[in-house]
């Protein structure tokens, strides 16, 4: 990957004449099955312009209760975009037909206006799980019935598409646009796209600059981007068979209870007993045995593997977890 960012052909893509990051917004409107696509720095400014083409002040969103968009993002869609949100609790992220109908306000001046739907695949806080497709049909068959926009959060739509085998541009063309990421599971050190129809990709392009996002020699980036299209998305089932391996071997864990989900793809989110002490106490211990493991609640861990992460790793973590479990408890 660096060398391939060291060999990019650039321009300044600020002008529109990098060639390398054309490249790559080709190469993922074409994965994604849309017209265009926009190479941006984050997922948080690629799902925050996303809300901005879609939505006027004074219109809201529906997602999950427990979407990024709506807990990670310090609420872009109300600071920038004056945009209010309808935060549905799902189970493990993921939201019925039933509680989304009748969610769509009538067109009165006391209401706001209800104006898009997003959705997240895979579910970060709902433990990687993937969004059942003919759950994601429905849904978004249902916002285009109700004239709603539809927007996917696909952070981790490569880790959908590996868990499943059904294409990124299949879960894909039940949206209007998508985000996808190559800095977390494929591993580029920055950047996501947002893909969608030529005239909203046109407009994301002057939100883009507005919000600090347009850079210049950026092929060095869109380099590494394709480098990860290329060669670590397949290799994502190594992640996901990691975390399936480090959930069985944390059933033997004390104080530890794996959440009651299928590991599908590359998270694990397990619960330490208050007996042991706190999340946070956990990871504070684990990190001093060179293990990370963020705690996202009070008593609840979050752990990812990723392709910095072997087999041989997840062994050496468990033995560590295990050691912390059974003689740091309460220190
Ligand atoms: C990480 C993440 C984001 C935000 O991406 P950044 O590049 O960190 O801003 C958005 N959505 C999901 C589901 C994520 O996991």
């Amino acid at each position: 990957m660096r060398a391939a960012m060291a060999a990019a052909e650039v321009g300044d893509d600020v002008l529109g004449d990098d060639p390398t990051v054309h490249r790559l917004e080709e190469r993922v409107a074409e994965i994604l099955g849309k017209e265009a696509a926009v190479f941006v720095p984050s997922g948080t400014m690629s799902n925050l312009i996303a809300v901005r083409v879609h939505c006027r002040p004074g219109d809201e969103m529906i997602c999950e209760a427990d979407a990024h968009i709506y807990n990670y993002e310090q609420g872009g869609y109300a600071q920038i975009c004056g945009v209010a949100v309808r935060p549905v609790q799902g189970e493990w992220g993921l939201i019925r037909l039933d509680q989304v109908e009748g969610l769509v306000r009538p067109n009165n001046a006391h209401f706001v206006r209800t104006r898009l739907l997003t959705l997240e695949n895979t579910h970060n806080r709902g433990g990687g799980r993937v969004q059942p497709y003919p759950l994601v049909e429905s849904l978004t068959a249902w916002a285009r019935q109700s004239n709603l926009r539809t927007h996917l959060d696909g952070a981790r739509l490569w880790n959908a598409y590996v868990a499943t085998g059904i294409s990124p541009a299949t879960w894909a063309q039940h949206f209007d646009t998508v985000n996808v990421c190559f800095s977390k599971g494929l591993g580029a050190p920055v950047g996501s796209a947002l893909a969608g129809p030529r005239d909203l990709i046109a407009e994301a392009r002057r939100h883009r600059k507005v919000l600090g996002g347009g850079m210049r020699q950026a092929g060095i980036l869109a380099a590494a981007a394709l480098y990860a299209l290329d060669h670590h998305i397949e290799r994502l089932a190594e992640d996901h068979h990691n975390a399936k391996r480090l959930a069985e071997g944390l059933a033997h864990i004390p104080f530890v209870t794996v959440m009651p989900i299928p590991v599908e793809t590359n998270i694990l989110l397990f619960d330490i007993d208050r007996a042991w002490g706190s999340a946070a106490a956990f990871s504070a211990v684990l990190k001093e045995h060179g293990v990370l493991i963020n705690a996202t609640a009070p008593q609840r861990l979050r752990a990812v593997t990723h392709l910095d992460v072997t087999a041989a790793d997840v062994d050496k973590a468990l033995a560590v977890l295990d050691h912390v479990a059974r003689e740091h408890r309460g220190k």
